[in-house]
């Protein structure tokens, strides 16, 4: 064991690696996920309107564990989810480290952003028009 309380910067990182919170297939099929992407890696248990933010909760499996999935939910904008708004929430060692929306998160964006129209339907989202530009 390495003295831990000593080490700082990259070196600390590796002396304490983070561990991501994953869940298996069948806790993930627990949730009873309403859609799954043509792929199977993305599934989302609910799209809700949270204030100025649409927030697309589900998961998203893990490509360097098989078979193991993100919990994932991306906050999106109200111009049909193109913009993330935040980092979003993932625990997985990108976010951890690096803190900025991970690949997780931009896949559910991505996969809502396809799918958008049958999301809204299947979840009950009312029907979101692109905010007006404000141009003097
Ligand atoms: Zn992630």
């Amino acid at each position: 064991m390495q003295k831990r309380a000593a080490i700082r910067g990259p070196e600390a990182q590796a002396a304490t690696p983070y561990q991501p919170d994953l869940f298996t297939k069948d806790e993930v099929r627990g949730f009873g996920c309403r859609f799954r992407s043509s792929d199977g890696r993305v599934r989302i248990s609910n799209v809700v309107v949270d204030g100025p933010v649409l927030m697309v909760i589900g998961f998203v499996a893990s490509d360097s564990r098989r078979g193991l999935y993100h919990h994932v939910r991306a906050p999106l904008g109200m111009d049909g989810g193109r913009t993330i708004m935040g980092q979003g929430y993932c625990r997985c060692e990108s976010t951890h480290y690096h803190g900025r929306p991970c690949k997780h998160v931009l896949n559910m964006r991505n996969v809502y952003v396809r799918n958008r129209d049958r999301l809204n339907w299947l979840f009950g989202v009312p029907s979101l028009r692109t905010s007006p530009t404000i141009d003097g």
